[in-house]
């Protein structure tokens, strides 16, 4: 028998900080981690045979579930024919049709490995096409950590407390602006490209107001500045075909990771042909990956793409919207004020001592990230069995292997968790 405690103690004489993410480590939160050796549907159990009902579900990556029996059987057949090639593969393609014939505006894809990737290879080729420098990103919205989109990063970045990272020269954050979320910002002929999540979902979350997507549509088109849609969370997540769909705003690039690979390293973008028409072998822009393209992360992909239907993003959401309700009334019953936005199938929480209103923009959900309060609210989850994102900075995933039941059980144990969170605080 083993504990967390030693195998993170472990993790951390060979790995730095003992481990391979940073919001892995539990630092914002407190304590250690839990390590993972299985995961079943909406469920993980550690290495103390404790099981959780999971809302970090790879954050975001896992939308069927963990270890779906059909995703198994799909990996177990392509493990066996051979795990990479360095020659184009029958998988790759048939992931690629499955995505360019659901989102309206995607008419070819180019597959890399990670969602980092992805944000850096589009915002090159939106740079390549324009022959301009800048790119304006938001406050607060994560893009990978490639060094020119490190800043205003959110997700782990604000969990720690760093306003960027160190490592990363001005030079290479010269071309960035970073403006607020949900202010359509005033753009010039410089301005290569604007990178936006459409649903903001790494500073907790932060939804678009009702006309923003659709305003910097104008305003990149009055500057001729590309639109680029980071969907790494929001695709094929937020709906079928993702936020394009949703909000019926047509961006010039979109960039896709997590549900796109069925839980294995993967990323994607891609566009119309025109704008694609710039990257090697046809055009001058380079782009490489000797992974890319990956036979068993294109056969999970396409296994977990090919599973789903629009009623299933219609059934989830409307579950979704019903949790939320709960989950709001569960703290607020227990004395503290919770907001819960949610879009599609995707839901934030913050808590608050008094009232507030849902945050719009970075700077308001820090205040509420940073009151405090969801350290000890966690702990208290985890206490009962519920797995939450180790960081307020984090979204709630619920995969479509959450039962009524384990959205019950959560419910259930926010109340008690909001009782604990606000007796700590006032302890404090
Ligand atoms: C996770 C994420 C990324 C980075 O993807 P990785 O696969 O972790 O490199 C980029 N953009 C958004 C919106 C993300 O949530």
């Amino acid at each position: 028998m083993s504990t967390n405690e030693e195998w993170f103690s472990r993790a951390q004489r060979v790995i730095p900080g003992g481990v391979d993410s940073p919001v892995r480590s539990f630092r914002s939160v407190g304590g250690i981690p839990y390590t993972v050796v299985s995961g079943s549907g909406a469920y993980v159990t550690d290495v103390e045979g404790t099981t959780y009902v999971d809302y970090v579900q790879s954050y975001g990556a896992s939308l069927l579930g963990h270890a779906h029996p059909a995703v198994v059987e799909r990996l177990r057949e392509a493990v066996t024919r051979g795990t990479t090639f360095g020659a184009p593969t029958p998988g790759e393609v048939l992931l690629a049709e499955i995505m360019t014939s659901r989102v309206p505006g995607l008419e070819q894809v180019r597959l890399v490995s990670s969602g980092t990737e992805a944000v850096m290879s589009a915002v090159r080729v939106a740079r390549g096409t324009t022959g301009r420098d800048k790119v304006l990103k938001f406050d607060g919205c994560y893009h990978g950590h490639s060094d020119a989109l490190l800043v205003a990063g959110g997700s782990g970045v604000a969990q720690l407390g760093l306003p960027g990272s160190a490592g990363v020269t001005a030079h290479a954050v010269a071309d960035t602006i970073v403006a607020p979320y949900n202010v359509v910002p005033q753009l010039d002929d410089t301005v290569a490209a604007v990178l936006v999540e459409p649903v903001a979902a790494n500073m907790n979350m932060v939804a678009p107001r009702a006309d923003f997507l659709h305003q910097l549509r104008d305003e990149c088109d009055r500057v001729g500045a590309l639109l680029i849609f980071d969907e790494v969370i929001t695709g094929f997540r937020l709906d079928y075909a993702g936020a394009e769909q949703f909000f019926g705003v047509t961006p010039d690039l979109y960039c896709f990771g997590k549900v796109i690979g069925g839980g294995l390293p993967v990323g994607a973008f891609g566009g119309s042909l025109e704008v694609l028409s710039v990257l090697a072998p046809a055009g001058p822009v380079y782009q490489a990956g000797t992974l890319s393209g990956n036979p068993l992360a294109t056969a999970a992909g396409a296994e977990v793409l090919s599973r789903v239907t629009p009623t299933d993003y219609a059934d989830l959401s409307a579950r979704v919207a019903r949790f939320a309700t709960q989950l709001s009334e569960a703290v607020r019953s227990s004395g503290l004020f919770a907001r819960v936005p949610v879009r599609g199938p995707l839901l934030g929480l913050y808590l608050s001592r008094e009232e507030f209103d849902e945050p719009e923009n970075f700077v308001q959900a820090q205040t509420l990230c940073e009151n405090g309060l969801y350290g000890p609210f966690f702990h208290a989850m985890l206490d009962q069995g519920i797995a939450l994102a180790p960081g307020a900075y984090e979204i709630l995933f619920v995969s479509l292997a959450h039962s009524d039941d384990d959205l019950a059980r959560t419910v259930d144990a926010a109340a008690a968790a909001a009782r604990v969170a606000l007796r700590a605080h006032f302890a404090s």
